[in-house]
């Protein structure tokens, strides 16, 4: 076990869609690599859950085909001991008695039940553990996104699941809160003298947040045609890191105090809405391109020629609307088949109020703090320095650069690593409160019916440039530009 890593009572972690694409991708590996770290007790259980008909042996030769490349086999033998599988459908009432006593069989555990199906199962989901009582004693549900496609949709979630489990009990899993560099962002601007003096709006200039793929839809394209950017990206993933960078220090790390100032900056965002829309977004849709070297469709083609109006790209300035960040912009991007695959945190600071070098020298940069989520979780802080050397004075702007990797040595673990054992910790701080949902959406609903009162489709813009090139202009509007070094 690593220093980082502390010890959990003994659990039964119960994943619904136990089969699918995430929990084969994301939530099995994050648990064998808390395993290989002894952080996974041994008589916990893991219990996959969906309605295909396999027995314990068949899933168990799934997964190991599936994580057979992250270690030697003999390690993952031990681990799949503890994974089992219980076909249910969370539709119908077959099989639920055993499954129930089952879980009700170790009845010490802590119970974590996380519903990695499409959000439609959710309620049914949670009525058959209320109906079993498996809701009762140390019983938590983890709800992965979406929450809903707008207020209403996220308010009847959320009182479904509220019936059966408290808001206490209820885990919204936000995976970007879990990365090492958000973590880091608390630590840099909470840990250090230097930043917090200067973090607002007499000393920053602006930030950018971009969350950029090369992928294109692929076969999540029925699922994503009825999201799109905002609501896939931007209500959820890009929101939660501008109240990381924009809130108040909390008074501890306690989960409401962390909480409760992000919901002050999400109450405090700028309205966007019909009125100003035009101004302030831009939405795009990829056509064919190149991508990562090979010739790939446009969207329309990948959802068999359909025509739709769905937003593959979106930007968009936003504003916050109290003390620390008036008249401070907030400049969001993300979409599909951009060049690279990057997520980062730009906080561009104000330019020296007075240049005492002769033109000669070079021009002066603004200071850049970049917070890089992918790949390559680290942090560079750009200064400008003197070029060294004899002769002439000479202005040069470099990074100060800290990759986690290259810094300590090994690879970061996955936000699902951490994320999933704050849930059987019980620890809710990187958890989206129900406030924060209904906040969220309260913001992204008026842009979206904006869009749609508009009557405008999405500007095409081609697979493998950085989107339409309005996004360009909406930056440089501002006598500003998209930071290069993700591009
Ligand atoms: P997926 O690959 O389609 O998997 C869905 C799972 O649900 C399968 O195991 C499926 O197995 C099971 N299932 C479907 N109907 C069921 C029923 N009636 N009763 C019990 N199980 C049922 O989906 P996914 O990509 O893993 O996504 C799961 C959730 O996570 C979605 O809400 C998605 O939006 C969210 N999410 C996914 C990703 C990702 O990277 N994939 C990222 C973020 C969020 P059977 O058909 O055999 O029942």
């Amino acid at each position: 076990m690593t220093a980082s890593s502390q010890s959990v009572e003994p659990f039964d972690l119960v994943i619904f869609g136990g089969t699918g694409d995430l929990a084969v991708r994301k939530l099995l590996p994050a648990l064998f690599h808390r395993f290989l770290d002894g952080q996974i007790p041994a008589s916990s259980r893991i219990v996959g859950i969906a309605r295909e008909a396999l027995d314990d042996a068949g899933y168990r030769a799934q997964l190991r085909e599936a994580l057979i490349g992250i270690c030697d086999a003999r390690q993952l033998d031990v681990f799949l001991q503890q994974v089992f599988y219980r076909p249910l459908d969370a539709r119908k009432d077959e099989g639920w008695d055993d499954f129930a006593a089952f879980i009700g069989g170790q009845p010490e555990h802590i119970r974590v039940f996380y519903l990695s199906t499409s959000p439609e199962l959710f309620v049914d989901i949670c009525n058959r553990l209320g109906q079993y009582k498996l809701n009762q004693g140390a019983s938590r549900v983890v709800l992965e996104k979406p929450i809903g496609r707008d207020l209403a949709s996220a308010n009847q979630i959320n009182d479904a699941v509220g019936k059966v489990f408290d808001e206490s009990q209820t885990f919204r899993i936000d995976h970007y809160l879990g990365k090492e560099t958000v973590q880091n962002l608390l630590v840099l601007r909470f840990g250090n003298a230097l930043f917090e003096p200067l973090w607002n709006a007499g000393h920053i200039d602006h930030v950018q947040i971009t969350v950029a793929e090369t992928l294109g839809v692929g076969h999540r394209g029925a699922y994503y045609d009825r999201a799109g950017a905002l609501r896939d990206m931007v209500q959820n993933h890009m929101l939660q890191l501008l109240c990381m960078v924009a809130m108040e220090p909390p008074s501890s790390l306690a989960p409401d105090a962390v909480r409760d100032e992000k919901l002050k900056v999400l109450h405090s965002l700028k309205p966007i809405d019909d009125n100003n829309a035009a101004q302030l977004t831009v939405r795009g849709q990829y056509r064919a391109g190149v991508a990562e070297g090979a010739s790939v469709p446009g969207y329309p083609e990948e959802l068999g020629n359909n025509k739709s109006n769905t937003e593959t790209f979106v930007a968009l300035k936003a504003e916050i609307a109290n003390w620390r960040w008036a008249g401070v912009p907030f400049y969001l991007r993300t979409g599909k088949r951009l060049p690279s695959r990057v997520s980062e945190i730009v906080v561009t600071f104000k330019p020296v109020p007075h240049s005492i070098f002769n033109a000669d020298a070079g021009t002066l940069s603004q200071n850049r703090l970049v917070l890089r989520l992918q790949p390559d979780e680290g942090v560079k802080l750009w200064l400008t320095i003197k070029h060294p050397g004899p002769g002439g004075l000479r202005l040069r702007h470099v990074p100060l650069d800290m990759s986690f990797a290259e810094a300590f040595g090994v690879s970061q673990p996955d936000a699902y690593e951490r994320l999933l054992l704050d849930v059987v910790r019980g620890n809710p701080t990187l958890f989206m409160r129900r406030d924060e949902v209904e906040a969220a959406w309260h913001w992204a609903g008026p842009i979206l019916a904006a869009w749609a009162d508009s009557g405008e489709a999405p500007r095409p813009y081609t697979s493998g440039s950085w989107g339409p090139s309005a996004a360009v202009a909406l930056i440089e509007r501002d006598g500003r530009t998209w930071n290069e070094d993700s591009e």
